[in-house]
Parts: C-alpha cells; structure tokens; sequence
C-alpha cells in the first residue's frame, strides 16, 4: 500500500516526501508543476505530472496505485496573490479539493492529512493561539483553508472519511542532505528573502512595519523548521491508520520572533551586514501569531528537533547560499 501525496514537488510536500522515504514508505507523488519542482521529488518516489481538479487524472492514479492514504498540500499559498485574485485560490484550493474528495470517496480512501494554515485564524483573540480559538482570515488565501478543513469535515460525516489538518505557522529551513529547500518564485518569505541580501541578489531586506504592538515594533511570527512538520505529516497519518478521529492541530515552536530579530539571526549566521529599510506595513498582516502546540505534542506526540532560530536559518543558508537561483543549481 502507498501513501499518496498530492502537491509533492513544492515546499513542504517534497520534504515530506523525503522523510516518508527515509521512514521506508512507499510514495506515490501527484504534481501539475505549476508551482513545484520536478527536481524536488525523491527519486524513490513515484511521480504523475496531474492536476487534482481532473477527475479522470485522479481517478486513474487511484486505480493504478494502491492508495492508503493521502497527505495533500496541492494548493496556492500566496497570501497577496489570494487577494487580487481570488477566483484563482477558489478554483485551484477549493475546487481541486471537491474533485480531489470526489475521488477518494469513489475509490474508498478514507484517511486524509491536509497542510492548514495560521492563517485560517486572522487576527489571533490571544496567544499562544490554541486549536479552539475563533477562526476568522483576514485574507482569501486562509478563508479558502479553512474551507478545505470544512469541506473534510462534512465529507467524514456523510462517508466515513477521516482526516487530519495541520495548521502551520512559519515554515522555514530546508532538508540536511542540501539536496532539497525553499523555491517560490516569486519569494515573498521572509527568511529566504533576508538571505537574497548575502547572496548578491538584493542589496537590502524591506521591514514591513515597525510601529505593531511588538517589543520593537516588528510583526512576530512563531518560526517551524520544514522538516519538523513533514514529521508530523508522518505522525497524523499513523494516527488516522491507528483509528484516530478527524482533528486539526497547530504546528509552531511556540516562540514568537520579531522580524528584526530575525534579520539579526541571519546576520550572525551569514556574516554579512544585510542592510534593513523599514517601509509601510503589508495589508492583512497580524501583529503577532505564535501557536501553542501542546495538543500536537500530547495527542500526536509530536516532538520538533529544531527549536533553535539560530540553527534553523543555518540550515536554511546551507541551502540557498549552494542554491541562489533554487532548482535551477
Ligand atoms: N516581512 C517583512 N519583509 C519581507 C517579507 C516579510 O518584513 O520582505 C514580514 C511580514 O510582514 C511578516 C513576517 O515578515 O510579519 C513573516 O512574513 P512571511 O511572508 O515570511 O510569512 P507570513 O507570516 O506572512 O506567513
């Protein structure tokens, strides 16, 4: 039996494609390459250029492969783009997730781990942010998030299918072996844009904002390694196998960082001086997002091995400084 992961060449699927093989899983890879990465699949991995709003490219790679379960991260993830172009984030995250649950109904698969997002709460009502709290995004790209988590759950409820969905917070870093790492074009993070300064192709990093409520004026954001949350793919999807019931737990170290704080990590890191330019704040960012994961801990028994800043953008530096233009090194 294989374990289907369905936007396997982008960010964090493709780290959670290495950790599944590296667990002796056996992968099968979905991508339309819109925004992934052939080079970042595992090779171990068995890979279909499709694209989940097709139901008839789903429902062949679900008659050709044995499919236990599903880890799905095929969505578009800009937070700007969600808001000038909406319809595209309805069709592509919405819609390719109705085609997509189409098609495991009608072909039995019944579990399913689904990459969520901080931004399903909008402005957090308290912090450390806990799973119960109000959701309410603040752009489109986190309402349609929350929608695909509404989607599974009523889907369970008529058809037995189960599901995990993992909120993120700041994905970050990249994987030990160099081979793989983060590749957004165009990049809009901030760790990988900081990092464009000591590698010649910027020569300064934009602060959005320095008058937040924050100890320096700069938004806070809780920053995750990328390969501790391709372990809790790992971890959600033994829990569904085990009979666990459908639940959604937050993914974040639970340390809130200031965006200067971050730009001085890397400057330390890097040992280059990367001059910073306050300018106005980006529209729909909070203040502040720092989760608690203590249910992910307890229930999952997720334990993250990186929750040091420091180590995290080392390991993120590893990756771009032998990789400035991405997959095309
Ligand atoms: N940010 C910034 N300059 C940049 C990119 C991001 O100051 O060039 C800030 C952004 O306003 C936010 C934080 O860095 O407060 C993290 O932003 P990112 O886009 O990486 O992640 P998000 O929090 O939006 O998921």
């Amino acid at each position: 039996m294989a374990i289907l992961v369905l936007g396997g060449a982008g960010y964090i699927g493709s780290h959670t494609v290495y950790e599944l093989i590296e667990a002796g899983r056996d992968v099968v890879v979905v991508d339309n390459l819109l925004t992934g990465f052939r080079e970042a699949v595992h090779p171990k991995a068995r890979f279909y250029q499709a694209d989940i709003r097709k139901r008839e490219e789903m429902d062949r790679i679900f008659e050709t492969e044995h499919i236990d379960g599903v880890i799905h991260f095929a969505a578009f993830s800009q937070v700007g783009e969600s808001m000038t172009n909406p319809l595209k984030y309805y069709d592509n995250n919405m819609g390719g997730t109705t085609v997509l649950l189409q098609s495991m109904v009608a072909h039995g698969v019944d579990k399913i781990v689904f990459s969520s997002t901080a931004a399903t709460y909008g402005e957090p009502e308290r912090i450390p942010i806990l799973e119960s709290d109000a959701t309410r995004p603040t752009n489109c790209y986190g309402e349609t998030k929350l929608a695909m988590e509404q989607m599974m759950k009523w889907t369970g409820v008529a058809h037995a299918m189960r599901y995990v969905a993992l909120r993120y917070f700041n994905a970050c870093g990249a994987h030990a072996s160099g081979k793989i790492g983060e590749a957004h074009d165009p990049e809009t993070h901030l760790i990988p844009l900081i990092l464009q300064v000591p590698n010649g192709r910027r020569d300064h990093i934009s602060v959005f904002g320095n008058d937040y409520p924050t100890k320096d004026g700069t938004c806070v954001r809780d920053y995750i390694h990328v390969s501790d949350l391709a372990q809790a793919h790992i971890l959600a999807l033994d829990y569904l196998m085990n009979g666990g019931e459908s639940d959604v737990f937050n993914l974040g170290n639970g340390v809130g960082f200031t965006v200067n704080e971050v730009i001085d990590v890397a400057r330390k890191v890097t040992g280059h001086p990367i001059p910073a330019e306050v300018c106005p704040r980006r529209a729909g960012d909070p203040a502040q997002l720092v989760a608690s994961s203590e249910k992910a801990k307890k229930v999952l028994g997720w334990k993250p091995k990186y929750d040091d800043l420091e180590t995290i953008v080392a390991s993120a530096w590893a990756w771009h400084r032998s990789h400035p233009n991405g997959f095309a090194d």
